[in-house]
């Protein structure tokens, strides 16, 4: 196959047919991915945004380590383990309020998933039978399961193309203003009786293209759930463990969701890990003489002690490196860096939430040729959609975020003229 990256390899999101040939990755230090060819380039994207201390934080390799000699996994169906323990405790202590039940899952997606089938069962277990449905946003992102893909937004989650395969949702705007939150408030309205829970992303909407709202506007939506009475999950997946600058998103709108999802940086980005935590009284309704009220899910990987492991090493580096520090140091410099950057042709908005940059632009094109320039520049970084964004390990130095905002200004006057010279 002429262009074919690799002869037995299926790329993700990717059109194989002309896909042009992938990086190769040999070794990560720092903020840095190294290539085989010895390029070095600096990770503004912290690999999906797990990374947040940097690759190969000695800490966590060493407690990884460790445990890979004592047991890197067993089963957890009625086996438990002191990693997986600790970590539970340890997260529950961490959630505000009654968030103290944790289930463990192997990646974000069937995090999403065992919340949504954790929702629904709530309301069968006390013989509600009609919720069946979510209530999401537009924007939103919640993974690629079908569950998943059937709460996120519905032109990133291709619910056209995979009509009838996915279960419909009701998808409302992010009550923003007033006539957005008229039509949200609406929806719940409309569907009441129907809806098992509200899914939200806390104050960033990710993958969607970087979409922000405030704390008031998150407020909004957890009382409209509640005033509805329906159950609300935050997928704090891309956001949790300090991105937008405290621990977990939600608590900066002071709200108490039923479920929260957890993954992504969960293990300093070294392993896959994921948790769907709930609350004391949504797990009190599993409790029955009913044997089918119990939970019925259990990933095979599922609290993985070596995984588990990796967290609690990754937890500890929150207690003893200035983390949220760190991210509020890049959010400065990232207002300070990327302002000028909204009076270049081409952009239509910037924005930034803790360590989170966003410029969106009118429209993206040459993708291929702006992905290309980051490298050139020693950046690596993967636009979407029509945003240019940065999410770099929190331990990314002052001058490593320089280069990731000085390439984006150097590259975008240039990407934007090419676009004028299509036109
Ligand atoms: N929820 C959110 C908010 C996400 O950003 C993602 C992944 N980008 C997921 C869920 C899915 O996680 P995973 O890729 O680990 O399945």
């Amino acid at each position: 196959m002429p262009g074919a990256p690799t002869a037995h390899i299926w790329l993700p999101y990717t059109q194989m047919q002309d896909a042009p040939e992938p990086l190769r990755a040999a070794r990560t230090a720092g903020s840095r991915i190294i290539l085989e060819d010895r390029r070095e380039l600096i990770d503004a994207v912290a690999s999906w945004w797990t990374a947040c201390h940097g690759y190969n934080h000695p800490h966590i390799v060493m407690a990884m380590e460790k445990q890979l000699h004592t047991m890197p996994h067993v089963m957890f169906g009625g086996l438990v383990h002191e990693p997986a323990e600790k970590l539970a405790a340890r997260l529950a202590v961490m959630l505000p309020g009654p968030l103290n039940r944790v289930f463990f899952a192997d990646s974000g997606s069937v995090a999403v998933e065992v919340a949504m089938k954790m929702s629904v069962q709530f309301w069968l277990n006390q013989g509600d039978t009609g919720r069946t449905r979510f209530l999401s946003f537009r924007d939103g992102y919640h993974g690629d399961t079908l569950a998943a893909m059937s709460v996120t937004d519905p032109d990133e989650g291709m619910h056209a193309l995979f009509k009838g395969y996915l279960p419909e949702q009701v998808i409302a705007p992010i009550p923003r203003d007033e006539a957005s939150a008229d039509t949200f408030r609406q929806l719940l309205h409309d569907h009441q009786g129907e809806i098992a829970a509200v899914i939200v992303e806390p104050l960033v909407q990710c993958a969607g293209g970087m979409k922000m709202h405030d704390a008031a506007t998150l407020k909004g939506i957890a009382d409209a759930a509640k005033d509805a009475g329906v159950l609300l999950i935050c997928d704090e997946i891309a956001v949790n463990f300090g991105r937008t600058g405290t621990l977990f998103a939600h608590t900066q709108a002071n709200i108490a969701p039923d479920i929260i999802c957890l993954g992504k940086a969960l293990t300093g980005g070294v392993i896959n890990l994921a948790a769907t935590v709930a609350t004391a009284d949504l797990f009190d309704a599993f409790l029955s003489d009913r044997a089918e009220a119990a939970l019925m899910h259990g990933p095979t990987y599922m609290a993985s002690p070596l995984a588990c492991a990796a967290a609690n090493a990754s937890l500890d580096l929150f207690d003893s490196e200035p983390r949220l520090q760190q991210v509020a140091t890049i959010e400065a410099q990232l207002k300070r860096d990327l302002a000028p950057l909204a009076s270049l042709p081409g952009v239509v908005d910037v924005r930034v939430k803790g360590a989170i940059g966003a410029v969106q632009v009118s429209e993206l094109h040459n993708l291929d040729w702006l992905k290309a320039q980051f490298v050139e520049a020693g950046i690596w970084l993967r636009p979407f959609g029509n945003v240019i964004y940065t999410m770099p390990p929190y331990t990314v130095t002052s001058a490593e975020l320089s280069a990731i905002t000085g390439a984006m200004a150097k590259i975008l006057p240039r990407w934007a003229a090419r676009e004028i010279d299509a036109e």
